[in-house]
């Protein structure tokens, strides 16, 4: 089956100095880097490099980090078909500074992200409508994510959600969702139940279930993740890694989620391979650098079943 991630592009400029200056203050920083980030584009490339047949569909400006993205996004064997170049805009952003002790301070700024409307699914209906599991996010306009989620779900696609950043979601949304996939302070916003042991979570699964949702698939960090559904609680356990840097290990668990349903795999496997990939993608610094390949994956699950 075929993937399409359909969401937010963005390029994380990383600033890294000693202290944070104060206001109107200047610093002078030790490194600058910049990273394809964004939690569509991780996902896109996350699913490209197990090697899945992804589409993505998403906005990039007219400008140099947009041209570094797609080849970025090509590299990694993900379809661009579905980005467009925003004539007279950014490419959307995160300005990030992180400081010696590790802390950062975040500016995130949606430009190119913030054009995906409507009319744009509709203009790549043609290409859309041709792939079966979709994975989004709300880093675009909620409006565009409602629509086209609801456009899709007409059409008989599996749905997965990924509700980061956290927020809450109206109501109507829920019933067109097959797997929502959220981390754990996600679900306490969607929910508004503070989750302190199992049986809150199990709560707040069921809430999520009552509204619609068929699979509420949560991600617990180094625990792995859990399964509820309407007549199961089953906790899926993490695999033990030397984490050393875990942004984007969401996004590699939702790719690994999305790579396992399009071959078809029963949901538990499903979240066993999703739990490997976001695990592997913890080892390495950045986002994207430590995503791993198929081949990856399973010598780590082979490795670990020993
Ligand atoms: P998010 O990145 O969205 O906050 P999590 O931190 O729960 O979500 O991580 C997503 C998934 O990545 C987890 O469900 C788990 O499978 C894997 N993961 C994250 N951190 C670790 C870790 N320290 N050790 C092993 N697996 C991890």
């Amino acid at each position: 089956m075929k993937t399409c991630v359909i969401g937010s592009l963005n390029m994380d400029l990383v600033a890294v100095a000693d202290r944070f200056p104060k206001p109107g203050e200047t610093v002078i920083g030790e490194d600058f880097a910049t990273y394809p980030g964004g939690k569509g584009g991780n996902q896109a490339v996350a699913l490209g490099r197990l090697g899945a047949d992804v589409l993505m569909v998403g906005k990039i400006g007219s400008d140099l980090f947009g041209q570094q993205y797609l080849h970025n996004l090509r590299a990694n064997g993900v379809s661009t078909d579905g980005v467009k170049i925003q004539e007279g805009v950014s490419t959307g952003i995160a300005v990030i500074e992180v400081d010696s002790t590790g802390e950062n301070h975040i500016v995130v700024v949606p430009e190119a992200n913030g054009m995906v409307d409507r009319a744009f699914i509709d203009e790549h209906w043609d290409i859309i409508k041709n792939r079966d599991i979709f994975l989004f996010q709300l880093e675009i306009p909620l409006d565009t994510v409602f629509y086209a989620v609801k456009k899709l779900k007409e059409a008989g696609k599996t749905i997965i959600l990924d509700p980061a950043p956290a927020g809450e979601l109206p109501d109507e949304i829920y019933k067109h969702i097959d797997y929502i996939t959220p981390n754990e302070t996600e679900i306490e916003m969607l929910t508004q139940i503070k989750i302190e042991n199992d049986e809150d979570l199990k709560k707040a699964g069921r809430w999520l279930i009552s509204k619609g949702v068929k699979n509420v698939v949560a991600k617990a960090g180094k625990k792995g993740a859990y399964l509820i559904t309407r007549d199961n609680f089953v906790h899926i356990p993490g695999f033990k890694v030397n984490a050393v840097d875990t942004t984007a290990a969401g996004d590699s668990f939702n790719a690994g989620l999305a790579f396992a349903l399009s071959h078809g795999n029963d949901i538990l496997e499903c979240i066993r391979f999703a739990n490997a990939v976001g695990a592997i993608s913890t080892t390495g610094k950045g986002a994207q650098s430590a995503m791993p390949s198929i081949g990856e994956v399973e010598e780590f699950i082979n490795k670990e079943a020993k």
